[in-house]
């Protein structure tokens, strides 16, 4: 009965993407020598706090890849020091929960010309962390709420916040089990439920796994 109220609840939300939610064609995607993957270009400076949690969640997405038995990896193409305006990624931020609009539309518009498939902006605005799902011929996107400040200055939080968020940009939705990764709204989960004094990351649920092997090579 739970798992069918979870896809009631997650599909009955317009972020569930119904319409992207089909298997990517290994042809759509960028080959290195180790096969298909996502370039990333994460935004920031480098001694930021959370480039060290981006660049753990990459690698960390990459194992599970790596364990769903998929070809697919997430490769860092670069660090830069460029940024987006904050109202040009809030105004995005509000049209996260109803899966993008005018707003994410700007955005995407303002990175057309940084590389890579999936950009990691690490701003420096107190927003709600959101992301924006990779399609085909446009660019996956996480915007990470500014790290010194509550939530993201707690422990073991960011790396899993920017995890999560890559999660949505792979096309994984929202559950209710505040164990696990993808919990998010309209559940109560919140970031500060991935504090831990030892780093680790929240696992996906078997319902996660099986929407990344159906829709990934
Ligand atoms: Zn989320």
């Amino acid at each position: 009965m739970r798992i069918r109220y979870n896809l009631v609840l997650v599909c009955g939300l317009a972020a569930c993407g119904i319409r992207d939610s089909g298997p990517v064609d290994s042809a759509a995607l960028r080959h290195g020598a180790a096969g298909p993957m996502l370039e990333v270009t994460i935004l920031g400076d480098e001694r930021d706090t959370r480039m060290s949690a981006a660049r753990e969640a990459i690698e960390h997405w990459n194992a599970e890849l790596k364990r769903l038995d998929r070809r697919l990896r997430f490769d860092t193409v670069g660090i830069r020091a460029d940024s987006i305006p904050d109202d040009v990624v809030r105004a995005a931020q509000n049209e996260a929960v109803i899966g993008g609009g005018p707003a994410t539309n700007r955005l995407l518009s303002n990175l057309s010309t940084t590389p890579g498939d999936v950009v990691v902006i690490l701003t420096q605005a107190d927003l709600i962390s959101f992301s924006v799902r990779w399609r085909q011929g446009s660019k996956g996107v996480v915007a990470v709420r500014r790290g010194d400040i509550w939530p993201l200055s707690l422990p073991n939080t960011a790396r899993n916040v920017v995890a999560h968020e890559m999660g949505h940009v792979l096309g994984l939705s929202h559950n209710t089990d505040s164990t696990t990764l993808m919990c998010g709204r309209p559940a109560s989960c919140r970031p500060t439920a991935f504090t831990s004094q030892s780093a680790r990351f929240f696992p996906l649920t078997s319902a996660d796994e099986q929407r990344i092997v159906s829709r990934w090579p």
